[in-house]
């Protein structure tokens, strides 16, 4: 018989760190910090379980979280959210992610993703019965060309899913992008997901272009972040969305029969973590900025070519220089030989652009990982 999901294996995050671990390389593909999460949100957590916060959270999640999300959306965004009917607190953003679909996709209608696209979205559309439209990005910059949405859109279109900063290229829509979005959508009964996980990681004074900020956006829009990314704690698997009172009822009967709740003593530290240090989010721009700029700085040095990063913590770089081999071959040799490990980006695509040699990095590391690996590259 067919199976449910044909296409898919295993995930390339996992086929490349069980590579590095097998071959001891420098693992800089999938996406995680090397380093501690923050000192405060571990004790915080710890408290909680101590404190015997250890049954489940409420569905929606825990009140003072809820209620931090909502001032953090109100700070950042100027947006308004209630967070009783419009914040659910989930187990990472994947998880709010294949919520977002479930509520609202039905069988046999579309979804618009653009490519190269995170490999959790087309699986969801796919199990959902609806089908993954794929609208290409440019291959050079990665920015969107609505036209070619506009040109996607049939009767059957439910949904239109974004990512700023994008994985795995690190392109931001623009204030540019965020009117051609809005003009696309107008007057049709297209929701949004706008995956912003990396919303706190950008660069060089520019401005995240969240969908909170656009009224007309927000209507239709589930907003949705990710702990992991913005606090160095990847495996606590924390995330949330923000949508209008109606999507959020939708979205919670999908969330309740799912997960029904996540893990609460994080719920409860990452709450006294934003109370006592408000600042952190809004200083990590800077903190993965100086690591860009050295690791860049350092990759000039090899024969790889680093792309622009304007945000997110990935840098793309083309190995045309070093090597014609396909980039699933090309991480392959790169680990096994190499001892680097990076992920290729065809899995990201539909169809990927024929003769493109691109790989991604992973920078969220302590300088020596960067250094042991930099060594490594400069070798080839
Ligand atoms: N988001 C991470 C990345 O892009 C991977 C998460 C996962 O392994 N599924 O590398």
């Amino acid at each position: 018989p067919q199976t449910k999901l044909p296409k898919v294996g295993t995930t390339i995050f996992t086929v490349m760190s069980q590579l590095a671990a097998e071959h001891g390389a420098v693992n800089l593909g999938q996406g995680f910090p090397d380093f501690s999460a923050p000192q405060r949100l571990i004790d915080e957590t710890a408290k909680a379980m101590r404190d015997g916060l250890n049954q489940y959270a409420p569905m929606t999640g825990v009140a003072p979280l809820r209620q931090a999300i909502a001032q953090k959306a109100l700070d950042c965004y100027g947006a308004q959210v209630d967070p009783d009917t419009e914040i659910t607190v989930t187990s990472g953003g994947t998880e709010a992610i294949f919520n977002a679909i479930h509520a609202v996709v039905r069988a046999g209608e579309e979804v618009i993703v653009l490519d190269p696209a995170y490999d959790c979205y087309e699986p969801a559309i796919d199990l959902a019965g609806a089908r993954a439209v794929h609208v290409p990005l440019d291959p050079q910059t990665f920015a969107v060309d609505w036209d070619r949405v506009r040109a996607a859109i049939t009767p059957k279109t439910r949904m239109l899913m974004v990512n700023t900063p994008h994985n795995p290229s690190g392109a931001m829509l623009n204030a540019d992008d965020m009117q051609a979005l809005a003009d696309v959508l107008r007057g049709t009964d297209i929701y949004l997901i706008s995956d912003e996980v990396y919303e706190h990681i950008i660069y060089d004074g520019a401005r995240h272009e969240s969908a909170l900020r656009y009224p007309e956006l927000r209507e239709r829009a589930f907003v949705i972040s990710s702990f992991g990314k913005t606090y160095h704690c990847t495996g606590w698997k924390i995330g949330y969305a923000i949508a209008p009172p109606t999507m959020t009822a939708e979205f919670r009967k999908v969330h309740q029969y799912n997960t029904f709740t996540t893990y609460s003593p994080a719920q409860y530290g990452f709450a006294a973590m934003i109370r006592d240090e408000p600042e952190h989010h809004l200083e990590l721009g800077a903190f993965y900025q100086s690591k860009r700029d050295r690791f860049r700085e350092q990759l000039l040095t090899t024969r790889l070519k680093p792309l622009p990063v304007p945000g997110g913590y990935f840098q793309l770089v083309d190995y045309s220089a070093i090597s014609d081999l396909p980039d699933h071959e090309f991480v392959r040799w790169l680990t096994i030989e190499k001892g680097v490990t990076a992920i290729p980006l065809s899995p990201f695509y539909e169809t990927p652009p024929a003769g493109q040699r691109l790989v991604r990095l992973c920078f969220a590391k302590n300088d020596a990982t960067l250094d042991a690996a930099i060594e490594r590259l400069r070798a080839l």
